[in-house]
C-alpha cells in the first residue's frame, strides 16, 4: 500500500512513521509513504496557498489552484490513486471503512488547513470524505493520520498477529472485553478469578457478560444491534 499525504505540514505527520507496527511495516515493504505538498505547486508570487472567503467569513480557505495543481500530478502518475478528503463535514469514519480501505493500493489523504478547502477541489478530487469525529483540530493531518493507522492494522502481514484483529471492538457490535496483565494481583486489585482457572469456556462466558455489561454502558445502541442480530441468528 502507498499512502500520500497531501499536506502543508509534512514534518507533523513524519514522526508517526518512525517507531513501532507501522515503522515495521515500510521497513518490510508493506507500506510506502509519499508527501505531497501543494505549497510546491503555488503559482502565486510568494506561493501562497490560501486566501480570504469569498462572500464573507472569519479566516483564510485554502485556494484552489496549488491543490488542484498538486492533486492532477498525483492523478497523473497513478490513475488508481484513492483520494479521500478529511472534513468535520462529513460521514464519520469507521472500523468498516478502514477494512475496505485496506484493499486499495493508493490512497492519498488531502489535509485542510486554515478554515478549510475550496469545496470546487473537493467535488473534483474527492473519491470519499471523513471526518473522525464531532470537534473541530486545526487541521487535517491528525485525522489523516488516525485514517492510516486504522487502515493499516488491517493490511496483510501488518500486524504481528492477525488474530487479534478478528476479536476487537467494533468486529462485532459489542466491545471488547476488559483486558488484563501479569502480575494477578497489582496494588491489592486482582484480575477476575475466572481468567486464572484455566476452564476457557467459562472465561468465554465471563468475558461476553463482562464484554457485554461495557458496551451497555458505553455504547447502549451497540448492545441493542448485538441482540437484534443474536435474535435474527436463532
Ligand atoms: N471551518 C471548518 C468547519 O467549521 O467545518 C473547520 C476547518 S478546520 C479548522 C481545518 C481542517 O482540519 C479541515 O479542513 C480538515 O481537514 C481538518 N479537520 C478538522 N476537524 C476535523 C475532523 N473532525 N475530522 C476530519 N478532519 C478535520
Amino acid at each position: 500500500m502507498t499512502y500520500t499525504f497531501v499536506t502543508l505540514f509534512k514534518n507533523l505527520v513524519e514522526g508517526y512513521f518512525q517507531d513501532s507496527i507501522l515503522k515495521r511495516a515500510i521497513d518490510g515493504a508493506l507500506l510506502d509513504i509519499q508527501y505531497l505538498n501543494p505549497r510546491d505547486f503555488s503559482e502565486s508570487k510568494h506561493s501562497k496557498v490560501d486566501d480570504t472567503a469569498v462572500g464573507g467569513g472569519a479566516g483564510m480557505v485554502m485556494n484552489p489552484q496549488p491543490l488542484y495543481d498538486a492533486l492532477s500530478e498525483l492523478k497523473k502518475n497513478d490513475e488508481d490513486v484513492h483520494i479521500v478528503f478529511v472534513t468535520p463535514v462529513a460521514k464519520a469514519f469507521n472500523q468498516n471503512d478502514a477494512k475496505r480501505l485496506a484493499k486499495k493500493s493508493h490512497i492519498a489523504f488531502v489535509s485542510g488547513r486554515y478554515e478549510g478547502i475550496d469545496e470546487r477541489v473537493i467535488e473534483t478530487f474527492a473519491d470519499e470524505v471523513f471526518s473522525i469525529g464531532d470537534y473541530i483540530l486545526t487541521g487535517g493531518e491528525l485525522a489523516s493520520l488516525v485514517i492510516c493507522d486504522a487502515v493499516s492494522r488491517n493490511i496483510g502481514g501488518v500486524l504481528g498477529n492477525s488474530e487479534s484483529l478478528s476479536i476487537e471492538s467494533f468486529e462485532t457490535p459489542l466491545l471488547e472485553a476488559p483486558s488484563f496483565s501479569k502480575p494477578q494481583i497489582y496494588k491489592k486489585s486482582s484480575v477476575p478469578s475466572e481468567y486464572l482457572k484455566g476452564n476457557h469456556s467459562k472465561i468465554r462466558s465471563l468475558k461476553l457478560a463482562l464484554s457485554e455489561n461495557k458496551t451497555k454502558y458505553f455504547r447502549p445502541e451497540q448492545l441493542l444491534k448485538h441482540r437484534t442480530r443474536i435474535s435474527y441468528e436463532k
